[in-house]
């Protein structure tokens, strides 16, 4: 599985429940009863119920974020900027 950064766009979100209800570990609802990731970095155990819910949420308000390649994608940024000095 890709690691995943997971978060809701509250403006897409409809509150219907489905990622809570499949993976109440990683989404919860918020103060205002919209769906909220409580994680920032999905932990491996969920990753496949993530992508389940990423998939499953009618709105697809669910935005997952690979991270497997953040570290090259810094050190391409940081290099970019030595050239510009
Ligand atoms: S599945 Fe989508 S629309 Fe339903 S509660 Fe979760 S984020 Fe909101």
């Amino acid at each position: 599985m890709i690691p995943l950064k997971v978060y809701v766009d509250p403006d897409l979100c409809i509150s219907c429940g489905a990622c809570i209800d499949l993976c109440p570990e990683v989404f919860d609802w918020n103060e205002e009863g919209i769906a909220e990731a409580q994680v920032d970095e999905v932990p491996k155990e969920f990753e496949d119920l993530v992508q389940e819910a990423l998939e499953s949420c009618p709105t697809s308000a669910i935005i997952g974020e690979d991270i497997s390649n953040a570290d090259e994608e810094e050190d391409v940024l940081s290099m970019e900027e030595e050239k510009e000095e």
